[in-house]
């Protein structure tokens, strides 16, 4: 049976005790005044510090989610979440994290920047967990204070199952990173969240809601993980340019909902054409924006793009001979698919 979760016990001390800096939005966070107190200047347009808890872009997000504000928290992107959450939990030196590749590569950067040892579970060959192998490990050594699993995964693009048994066995940190989430929102673990205290999901505004460039990144948990975070994080984390970017995208949900709808076409497309072409091997199956695609030649395709200016992510350190190709706007894809086409000639 899953031994009782407690929080405190896996925070590293220093952060339980931290006292966070007090920044003069959080000592008077009142809109009317004549603002003396934070050595701002008086003139121009961002002249201000931005609202360090940014409350209107929790509540818009908390109406969207139907999410509690006290479990949402924001970064400057989900690379900044990561980082935080291995500030928070990891004690440099001794704590470890699994990760299973081929995934996101930030897990294993992150955790080595914060000198937390990189356990590597790797996928099966069909992509999935191996949930035994976690399983054992989490079982057999206690340094392992979190899991960090993404689904859809990056860059295979598949959909994750049994996560749950990971959540239902460990009492360390488990963080699902959603990043994709919005290509295929049935498979969001976020309802997990009243189940499991010890569940962190990370979700970005920097692919659906097309918000790359803003810098806006999210983490749902319970209450007191967000408080750990929040005090953990820099005062003015994210922009008043990029809370403004994101409200407008989340007042935008039409324009959204669109452009996901053309993303999801286009991969069909995409998926339907590539295999069409004699030197593709194979096109995973994505619930993600992008596909993975086996070539005979990843090296020599990717290359040839690059000549014709079309700019792939060449994976093949990651998973033999594969190009991961994000799917782009329906022009870019035609150019995409004459420039291969032309390679066959
Ligand atoms: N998670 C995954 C799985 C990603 O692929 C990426 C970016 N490619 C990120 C997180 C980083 O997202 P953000 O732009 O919010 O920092």
């Amino acid at each position: 049976m899953k031994p009782q979760f407690d929080l405190a016990s896996l925070v590293r001390k220093n952060i339980l005790s931290l006292k966070p800096y007090s920044s003069a939005r959080d000592e008077f966070s009142g809109s009317e005044g004549i603002f003396l107190d934070a050595n701002e200047n008086p003139f121009g347009t961002y002249n201000r510090y931005p609202d360090p808890r940014q409350k209107a872009l929790k509540k818009a997000l908390s109406e969207l989610k139907d999410m509690p504000q006290e479990q949402i928290f924001i970064g400057n992107g989900s690379d900044e979440v990561i980082d935080l959450i291995f500030r928070v939990f990891g004690n440099p030196g001794t704590d470890s994290v699994i990760i299973c590749p081929p995934t996101y590569g930030m897990y294993e950067v992150s955790a080595n920047i914060n000198d937390i040892r990189v356990i590597p579970i790797p996928l099966r060959d069909d992509f999935q967990l191996d949930i035994d192998a976690i399983l054992e490990r989490i079982r057999k050594d206690e340094s392992v204070k979190l899991v960090f699993v993404c689904s859809p995964n990056n860059p295979t693009g598949n959909t994750l199952r049994d996560i749950d048994a990971i959540l239902d066995n460990f009492n360390g940190i488990v963080v699902i990173d959603e990043a994709y989430i919005d290509f295929c929102p049935e498979s969001s673990h976020l309802a997990d969240l009243r189940q499991y205290p010890n569940l962190i999901v990370m979700q970005t505004f920097s692919k659906a809601w097309a918000l790359a460039g803003a810098r806006v990144g999210i983490a749902y948990a319970q209450p007191e993980i967000i408080a750990l975070l929040n005090k953990t994080k820099p005062p003015y984390n994210v922009s008043k340019l990029n809370q403004e970017a994101a409200l407008k995208a989340l007042s935008k949900k039409k324009t959204t909902q669109y452009r996901i709808a053309t993303i999801l076409e286009q991969k069909k497309i995409l998926a339907e054409k590539l295999p069409t072409l004699s030197f593709v091997k194979k096109v995973y199956p994505s619930d993600a924006n992008f596909l993975l695609v086996e070539m005979e030649n990843a090296d020599a395709v990717y290359t040839h793009l690059i000549e014709k200016k079309v700019i792939t992510r060449n994976r093949s350190s990651q998973v033999k001979n594969c190009i991961r190709i994000t799917v782009g706007s329906p022009k870019e894809n035609r150019i995409l698919m004459n420039e291969l086409k032309k390679m066959e000639q």
